[in-house]
């Protein structure tokens, strides 16, 4: 337990920006959630939910922090064109080890890696089929338009945020009003179920963090896309400045 949760935190300050952002988001919707779950006598802050709020507050001034320090680098700087790079991985073997000592067990995947650039389309979206180097396979991917990524992140934070605010107040509203009382059943179940709302639509704030206009379809399994590692785009970038211009 103690080894995974290290290795985790590892993983995590290893990891870019927006999945530092991703944690936070999680941990803030937990947050929120207990506060919720203790509201009456003890009030909104209770133990857990100052755990949650307080690692969410660490994670956040975390990714400030490497957001600064990756835009001086100039890796965050936009690509020309509105171009989006990821990180196409040929699943290789996974491997799972034992840790008896440790008491955990530990994952290794093994992967072949090639960085892809997508130019957006002018209007709509469009299916890229993008040829894997390792075995030649052909990997489907989503490219929206500038004007679909603005309509698909509109309607995201619309979504997430009507949906947070809704069951955020329901939860406020129940537990309000039927506090001195013994609670009945169905509101007990009510204030349950739109509890896991609440988690559900805190938690789908992530897709804005993660959507970058180019979606990886999945047909099979074998290979992943995702946000490359500075060190990926470092070495991306560098290949962009000695390419030729013109
Ligand atoms: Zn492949």
């Amino acid at each position: 337990m103690f080894y995974t949760l290290i290795r985790g935190l590892i993983n995590l300050i290893n990891g870019t920006p927006q999945r530092l952002l991703l944690h936070c988001i999680v941990a803030f919707a937990l947050g929120t959630s207990c506060g919720v779950v203790g509201l009456g006598p003890s009030g909104f802050l209770n133990p857990l939910s100052i755990i949650f709020y307080g690692y969410a507050l660490l994670v956040v001034i975390g990714a400030a922090f490497k957001y600064v320090v990756w835009r001086q680098q100039g890796l965050m700087d936009p690509l020309p064109n509105n171009q989006v790079l990821l990180q196409l991985d040929h699943i290789l073997s996974v491997e799972t080890r034992e840790r008896a000592l440790l008491g955990a067990r530990e994952t290794t995947t093994n992967y072949a890696s090639q960085p892809v650039l997508f130019s957006p389309p002018l209007s709509g979206n469009r299916v890229v089929l993008v040829k894997c180097a390792e075995c030649q396979q052909e990997v489907k991917f989503r490219v929206d338009s500038l004007e679909e990524r603005k309509k698909r992140r509109l309607r995201a934070t619309l979504i997430s945020s009507i949906g947070f605010i809704f069951f955020l107040g329901l939860e406020i509203l129940l537990g309000d009003a039927f506090q001195p009382s013994p609670i009945p059943d169905w509101i007990g179940w009510t204030r349950l179920i739109s509890l896991i709302a609440l988690i559900g639509f805190a938690c789908s704030y992530a897709y804005l963090v993660n959507y970058t206009g180019v979606v990886y379809i999945v047909t099979g399994r074998g290979h992943r896309a995702r946000h490359p590692k500075k060190a990926e785009v470092a070495n991306f970038r560098q290949s962009l400045h000695l390419t030729p211009q013109g």
